[in-house]
C-alpha cells in the first residue's frame, strides 16, 4: 500500500489519488489572520467576525468593520476567505442586542436569529464586507451561523446577494439543517459544517461540559450520519461542503470527513500539516470506506478504532 506513497509536507491538500481538499484556517482577529496568512494554508474557511463586536456598547460602524475585514482579505490576497456573519447572542451577549434573559441560551436567540431580529446589524455587516472586497479587489464568501431552516438560509442568501456578495452559504450546525441539507443547499452557494455546535445539539450535550466528553465527541456515529447526509446533499446540489469545526483538525477524522463528502477542511492553522500529510497517504475510496465503517460502529471509540485499523500505518 505504500509503494506509491510519499507524504505531502507542503502545498494544496489532496488525497493520495489526487482529489483536491482545500486546507483552510479558522481565524478570529486581524492578528490571527495575518499570522495564518504567513503559513502554508489555502485560505480562510471560517473568519469569526463576532470578536469585533464583543465588549462594545454599540456595534462597530460600517467603516470600522470595513477596515477590519479589508485587513483580513488583504492578508490572504488571492486565497479564498469565508467570512461568517455575527454569531453572538446567548452565551456571547451583546449589550446592544440584549433581549429578555434566557434560561437556555444555547437554544436561544443567537447566530442568525439575532440578525432576524436586528436586520440592520446584518445589512451593515454585509455592506462593510462589500466595501472591503472592493478595496482589496477580492471576492469573499459569506456565511450565516445557526441556520435551522431552508427559509432562513434563503433569507440570508437573498440579503447577501442583494448586498453584492455573490457567494452566500449556510453553516450546518443545527441537526434540523443537516436533516434538511438538500432543501438548504437549494437556497445557497455552499455549506459549511460546524461540528462543535452540531455535536452539542445532536448529542444533547453542552459543548462547555468537560465531564461529558465521551458524548461530546464528533466521532459519535450519530454525528457522522448527519455529516454524511450534508455531504451527500452538497454533492447532489453541486455545491462545496466545508467543515470548519474542531473535528477537521483530527487527521483520522479528517479522512472520514472527506469520505463523507467534505470538499474543504478548516482548522487552527498549526493543525494543517498533519491533516495534509494524512490525506496525502490515503485514497479517496479508502476515505469513503472509513466513513462507512465509522458510521456502523456502536460508539465513538469503536468508530475511531475501526478507522485507525484501515489507515496507513505511518499516519
Ligand atoms: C462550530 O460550531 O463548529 C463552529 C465552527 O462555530 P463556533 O465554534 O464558532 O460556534
Ligand atoms: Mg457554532
Amino acid at each position: 500500500a505504500r509503494a506509491t506513497g510519499r507524504t505531502a509536507t507542503s502545498g494544496p491538500g489532496a488525497t493520495r489519488d489526487g482529489t483536491p481538499v482545500r486546507l483552510l484556517a479558522n481565524v478570529g482577529t486581524v492578528a490571527d489572520a495575518v499570522a495564518a496568512a504567513g503559513r502554508d494554508v489555502e485560505g480562510v474557511g471560517l473568519f469569526r467576525t463576532e470578536v469585533l463586536f464583543l465588549d462594545r456598547t454599540v456595534a462597530p460602524s460600517e467603516a470600522e468593520q470595513a477596515d477590519a475585514y479589508a485587513a483580513v482579505l488583504a492578508a490572504f490576497g488571492e486565497r479564498p476567505v469565508v467570512v461568517r456573519t455575527l454569531d453572538a447572542g446567548a452565551d456571547k451577549p451583546l449589550t446592544f442586542t440584549a433581549g429578555e434573559p434566557e434560561v437556555n441560551p444555547a437554544l436561544g436567540r443567537r447566530g442568525l436569529r439575532t440578525a432576524a431580529r436586528f436586520p440592520d446589524l446584518l445589512d451593515d455587516q454585509l455592506r462593510a464586507l462589500r466595501r472591503a472586497a472592493d478595496r482589496t479587489g477580492t471576492e469573499p464568501w459569506v456565511m450565516a451561523p445557526m441556520v435551522a431552516t431552508a427559509a432562513e438560509a434563503r433569507w440570508f442568501a437573498d440579503r447577501a446577494h442583494a448586498a453584492g456578495l455573490p457567494t452566500a452559504g449556510a453553516m450546518v450546525e443545527v441537526p434540523a439543517a443537516a436533516l434538511r441539507a438538500g432543501a438548504i443547499a437549494a437556497t445557497c452557494d455552499f455549506l459549511s459544517i460546524g461540528t462543535n455546535d452540531l455535536t452539542q445539539f445532536v448529542m444533547a450535550t453542552d459543548r462547555a461540559a468537560g465531564s461529558l466528553a465521551e458524548l461530546l465527541d464528533p466521532w459519535q456515529p450519530a454525528v457522522l450520519d448527519l455529516i454524511a447526509a450534508t455531504g451527500a446533499a452538497g454533492r447532489s446540489a453541486g455545491i462545496p461542503v466545508g467543515v470548519c469545526g474542531e473535528a477537521a483538525r483530527d487527521p483520522l477524522l479528517a479522512l472520514v470527513l472527506v469520505g463523507s463528502g467534505a470538499t474543504s477542511l478548516s482548522m487552527a492553522a498549526p493543525a494543517v500539516p498533519a491533516v495534509r500529510s494524512a490525506l496525502s497517504r490515503t485514497d479517496l475510496t479508502t476515505c469513503t470506506a472509513m466513513a462507512a465503517a465509522a458510521r456502523t460502529a456502536e460508539s465513538a471509540a469503536h468508530a475511531r478504532a475501526a478507522v485507525e485499523a484501515m489507515a496507513d500505518p505511518d499516519l
